[in-house]
């Protein structure tokens, strides 16, 4: 057994997140929702922060959207930027079967589409979790320092690209974007970071 599979052990049985589960498979949909572990780590610190305003890029089946959901306080609200319409329907269907349907609010198309309607529309969040394209991470992350309250959080997924990141002969766009990404969120003069490397890895930062 793995550290991680043991904690995954300890957190037991999740019938909404087993809900969601289910529905990336029987709609044929990637199976790269957010780690358990981590999932657990986002309501954690998502209830820490009382944030009100939550961006998520990247919705896929509402995995992740139902953690940050679920760490919202009751007038906190979740919105969610994807770019296929089929899967945001999945992601709503679960959110709301979770009983988070009026808390969030997709957007459809290019993240940084919606990321400048975000901004025109004078937007700020709390929290982030940047979650989609990993060649667009360094700019999601510009983004969101943008639309950032003073001291919110930015969280970003998968920032060892399973070993990819740092393996010197791996140098795809992918794989240079995360470098980039990881040295502003341990080292940007903008932001306190660190970075956890369980799973595919996690980074957190705060914006000073
Ligand atoms: N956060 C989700 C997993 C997201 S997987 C969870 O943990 O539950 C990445 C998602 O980003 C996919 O659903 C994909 O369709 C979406 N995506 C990819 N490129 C995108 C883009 N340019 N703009 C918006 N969403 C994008
Ligand atoms: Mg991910």
């Amino acid at each position: 057994m793995t550290a991680e599979q043991y904690i995954e052990h300890l957190m037991g049985e999740d019938p909404d997140l087993a809900r969601v589960t289910d529905s990336i498979r029987a709609h044929e949909m990637p199976e790269i929702s957010v780690a358990p572990g981590y999932g657990k780590l986002l309501t954690l610190l998502v209830s820490l922060t009382e944030a009100k305003q939550v961006l998520e890029i990247g919705a896929l089946g509402g995995y992740s959207g139902i953690c940050l959901a679920r760490g919202l306080a009751a007038d906190g609200r979740l919105v969610s930027l994807e770019l296929k319409q089929e899967f945001a329907d999945v992601a709503q269907q679960n959110l709301t079967a979770a009983g988070f349907g009026d808390k969030v609010e997709y957007r459809i198309g290019e993240a940084l589409d919606s990321l400048t309607e975000l901004a025109q529309a004078g937007r700020k969040f709390d929290f982030f979790f940047i979650d989609a394209d990993k060649e667009n991470y360094p700019e999601y992350l510009e983004r969101a320092i943008r639309l950032a309250n003073p001291g919110a959080i930015i969280v970003g997924d998968n920032t060892m690209l399973r070993g990819r990141v740092y393996d010197d002969e791996r140098n795809g766009p992918s794989v240079q974007a995360m470098r980039l990404f990881n040295e502003k969120m341990i080292r940007d003069g903008r932001l306190i970071g660190a970075m956890l490397p369980a799973y595919d890895g996690l980074a957190i930062a705060k914006v000073r």
